[in-house]
Parts: C-alpha cells; structure tokens; sequence
C-alpha cells in the first residue's frame, strides 16, 4: 500500500489543503502548516483545528499519509546567535502546531554554514537544534530531508545525515525523507534500475532504512551532480521515469508519505494516477 499525493496550497487554511489534495486524488499530501515566508504568524485557531481535523476524517486522511513541510526561513545550523534562536522558536511553533493538528511528522532542510563557520561546526548545531525542539514538544518526528548542495545548505551527503542523526539524544523522533531530485543533483545516480538498487543502498549503509518517513517525487531539470535545485515534472527531466516506476514497486516503501513537488500542479492529478498504475505493472508504461 503506497501513499501518493502532492504538496498542495494551503491557502484560505490547513483544511483547504485536505480537500486540494482530495480533488487530485492523492493520497498522501504536504502542506505549510503556517505562512512559510514568515517567521511567525497568528496561532490556529479552534475552529480551523477542528475542521482540519474533522475534514481529514471525511476525506479519509490518517496522520501517516501527512508530511508538513516547514518554512524555508529556518535554518538550524545558522552560525549566528540570533539567527539559531529565531530558527529554533520558530520551528518550534510549526512543531506545536503539528501537535494541534493531530499529526506526527514535519519535514525540514537540515541547515545552512552561510560560509561563517565550518561544516562539521554546523551540522553539530543542527543536531543540538534537534534536541531542543524534541525537548520542548511531544509526539512530532522531526524529518530531515536531503538536499542538492545548491550553496551552502547541508545535508546532500548521506554522511551528512547520518552525522547529524549520531547526535541526537531520542533517534526515536528523528527521520529522513528523501527527495529524488535533490539526491540526483547531489550526485546519486537514480537513472536506471541498477543506479536506484546502488543509491538505496549507499542510503541504508550510511544512514539505515529504517529511518526513511517520507520521499519527495521530483524529476530534476538539471544535471547528475550539478547541486542545483530545480524539480521537473515526472519523465521530464535528466532522471528519467525509471526511479518512479521503481519506487512504485518496491514494498520498502508502503506506508510513508510520497510527495510530488514537481513543476506544474496541473499535472499533478496524471501523475498520481500514473504512479498507483506502476504499482502494478510491468515498468515499461510511458508516464501522460
Ligand atoms: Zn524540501
Ligand atoms: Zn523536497
């Protein structure tokens, strides 16, 4: 049983999200649980908590088949003072609000060293913000995610990941997802069935399987290894459909959230119903 679904607007609020993601047919979503181009916003309130909560039971949505992801202002390994408080707090209230939402995970880029301090210095602080936030809220798995190296954001290497992971106190509450596109542009080869058996692997050496919470479904309009951050829509990038139809088929991957963030929304309702088709199938249908 796979989940499948897109990062849809939350717009109007986070119920609107449910029934956006409803109408594609997804069955997976992530949302912005808050404005993501601010730092800090009003609380939710009783109302919207009760209709989130009321809707994702008509629309048959349980707290596995939803990842929010938080806002890209964050960054947990900032190297100044200000700046890690800041992040901290606010990721802290995107966690509460998870909470208040009845959900149990939040995606989040690990951090950036913005060229101020060194990155073994960094990731060691982004592991500290980890166990801040745990130690201030309950219930919620924190998920890294992988990232294309585009400047100076870590956690592109799976020694990334796993160094930050090695410091955290509860690694009951800590988890990855893994974002295709970014993988790819971090220099992970995923283009072929081989390539994917070889990435997962190097994945499950360096960090373990066992903490995968979530994959991001992006093909990547840019080269292996250019570290830029550019998703394409499935099949229509340098990646290829191959990794998609692989992921499909692969029972490793039952029951987490796998979330399109590809380039054009419109297309998001295809490609949904394309990937529950590779489920079954022999690999070799051509993806709309
Ligand atoms: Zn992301
Ligand atoms: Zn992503």
């Amino acid at each position: 049983m796979k989940y499948i679904g897109a990062h849809v607007s939350a717009l109007g609020g986070v119920d609107r999200a449910i029934e956006r993601a409803s109408e594609i047919e997804a069955t997976a979503l992530a949302l912005f649980v808050k404005n993501q181009r601010k730092w800090f916003t009003p609380p939710l309130t009783t109302e919207k908590i009760e209709s989130f909560r009321f809707i994702c039971e008509k629309k048959k949505f349980n707290p596995s088949q939803i990842m929010p992801h938080s806002s890209y202002l964050i960054n947990l390994g900032h190297p100044t003072r200000e700046g890690l408080k800041k992040s901290r707090d606010s990721f802290v209230d995107e966690v509460m609000r998870c909470q208040q939402l009845g959900l149990k995970l939040i995606n989040f880029h690990p951090g950036s060293h913005l060229q101020q301090i060194q990155e073994k210095n960094c990731l060691a602080r982004i592991s500290e913000s980890i166990n801040i936030v745990l130690d201030r809220t309950q219930g919620i798995t924190l998920v890294l995610e992988n990232t294309a190296g585009q400047g100076s954001n870590l956690g592109f290497d799976f020694e990334h990941l796993a160094d930050i992971i090695d410091a955290v106190e509860d690694k009951s509450r800590v988890g990855v997802c893994i974002d295709t596109c970014h993988a790819f542009s971090a220099g992970y080869d995923l283009r072929t069935k081989t390539s994917c058996v070889k990435t997962f692997l190097d994945f499950d050496r360096i960090v373990g399987l066992h903490y995968l919470r979530g994959i991001h479904l992006n093909d990547s309009k840019n080269e292996l290894g250019s570290r830029i951050d550019r998703h394409e829509s499935l099949g229509k990038g340098k990646i290829g459909q191959v990794v998609f139809s692989w992921l499909m088929q692969d029972s490793r991957f039952n029951r987490i959230p796998m979330i399109l963030e590809t380039a054009n929304p419109a297309l998001w309702k295809n490609e949904i119903s394309w990937l529950k088709s590779e489920q079954q199938s022999t690999g070799k249908n051509e993806i709309l």
